[in-house]
């Protein structure tokens, strides 16, 4: 399968990392002062979809279900859909698992909505340490939105249509030409979003709130 040329920032320097690149530099970040919170360093990324990857810290203390709760926020939710972590094949995981018991180098399958199912795969690619965060896992990179063209007028596009989106091969719309699709067809439409769930039952990317702000670097906040 071809592999992905979209990039992501670190969240701590601003950076531009590939999502080979990715991991190696992230572990450059970790904290080495007293006290440092120990954490794994995870990659979430489609099985399908690759331009879309992102990359957490969340500490051995915490467990599966914060990772969940935090992917349903970035990329997931729209009707509260039930979803399962797998060790492999239809063998799933606790939510309770501890994130301490799970060794690096595991990758575990994650499944959210089990009718119109997003599939992700989840990699524990080493350990960091961080200072004390409220917050369980936190975002360390992502992948840059990917840019979309209406299928009209060439605009940049804001919507896609759901009930054209295996037949046409850019089902993308701006937004006054989604308007004038809407009112022709009567077809369903979707906004574009930076998630591999984008055009998926009603999702709508409400709880996204983790775009990369270049005045947020975590550096600038001393982690
Ligand atoms: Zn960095
Ligand atoms: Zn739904
Ligand atoms: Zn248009
Ligand atoms: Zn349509």
């Amino acid at each position: 399968m071809a592999q992905t040329t979209s990039k992501a920032h670190c969240y701590f320097c601003g950076k531009l990392l590939t999502k080979t690149g990715a991991k190696r530099h992230l572990l450059t970040h970790a904290y080495e002062g007293d006290k440092a919170q120990k954490c794994c360093l995870v990659k979430v990324d489609s099985p399908y979809l690759k331009d879309y990857w992102i990359y957490v810290e969340i500490p051995l203390t915490s467990n599966l279900e914060k990772l969940d709760e935090f992917l349903r926020c970035i990329w997931l939710e729209c009707c509260g859909h039930m979803s399962a972590f797998y060790a492999a094949r239809y063998e799933d995981i606790s939510m309770n698992c501890k994130i301490a018991n799970i060794p690096i180098g595991s990758v575990l399958g994650y499944e959210y909505d089990f009718g119109s199912t997003t599939e992700l795969t989840v990699s524990f690619v080493g350990y960091t340490a961080r200072k004390r965060q409220q917050k369980a896992v936190r975002l360390l990179a992502r992948n840059e939105a990917k840019q979309f063209q209406c299928c009209i007028c060439g605009k940049p596009a804001k919507e896609l249509c759901c009930d054209c989106m295996y037949e046409l091969d850019n089902p993308f719309f701006c937004e006054s030409c989604a308007q004038s699709h809407y009112e022709k067809e009567e077809h369903f439409m979707l906004p574009v979003v930076n998630s591999p769930r984008m055009g998926e039952c009603g999702y709508e990317g409400k709880l996204d709130r983790y775009e990369f702000e270049p005045n947020k670097l975590y550096n600038k906040q001393q982690q």
